[in-house]
């Protein structure tokens, strides 16, 4: 029986460590497709065309909104961030397992479209790592800094929209816990309908005494 893939949501402060969560979560775990998402901010230092974002202008973000290119859109912090369809449709025909790191008006919009997709949301274990975190980081503005922790506020609303949390406290830990939610995930009912059909055929034909 070929497994189904499943859609998996990641979501989180900015500065929460996703990034970092991801890379790790991939490099581990090979099966995992990660979605490159579309989006009109400027590159970060080390930041890779197709591998980190697909980093387009305004106009060319529009022109990709109007061709239906994007599952899903959104604007953060003054720039536009959008999840590329095909390459979804794509792995989770094959039966891999998308993840999608995005914010939370994305994972509301894929929650609507993909009833089954698997909404994680992952947080610091208290909001000063948080705020130390993205001033570390040291590639935000402190305005920028600012209009992050003020959605990060938005956000933390929302958090009961979700169905996991992950506390990034320890690196390992977190990846381990991901990655045992998303095989929990695959064990749902739902998705072992032919084997319990089959179960259930056979129990029908030995309840009446065929061999
Ligand atoms: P950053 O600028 O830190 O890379 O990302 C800012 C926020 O945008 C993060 O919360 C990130 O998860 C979110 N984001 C990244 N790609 C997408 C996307 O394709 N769609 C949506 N809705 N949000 C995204």
């Amino acid at each position: 029986m070929v497994r189904q893939g499943i859609l998996i949501v990641v979501s989180g402060f900015s500065g929460a460590g996703k990034g970092t969560i991801m890379k790790k979560l991939l490099a581990e775990h090979k099966q995992y497709a990660l979605s490159v998402s579309a989006t009109t901010r400027a590159p970060r230092p080390g930041e890779e065309e197709g591998k980190d974002y697909f980093f387009k202008t305004r106009e060319q973000f529009e022109q990709m909104i109007e061709d239906g290119e994007l599952i899903e859109y959104a604007s953060y912090v003054n720039h536009y961030y959008g999840t590329p369809k095909a390459y979804v449709e794509e792995m989770l025909s094959q039966g891999r397992d998308v993840i999608l790191e995005i914010e939370i008006q994305g994972a509301r919009k894929i929650r609507e479209q993909f009833p089954g997709a698997v909404l994680l949301f992952v947080t610091t274990k208290d909001a000063r790592e948080l705020k130390n975190r993205l001033a570390r980081r040291g590639t935000e503005s402190q305005e920028a800094i600012a209009q992050r922790l003020r959605r990060a506020v938005e956000e933390s609303e929302g958090i009961e929209e979700y169905d996991y949390l992950v506390v990034n406290d320890e690196l390992e830990t977190c990846v381990r816990e991901i990655h045992s939610i998303i095989e929990s995930e695959h064990r749902r009912i739902r998705y072992h309908m032919e084997l319990v059909n089959q179960v259930r055929e056979e129990l029908r034909s030995f309840s009446k005494g065929e061999s």
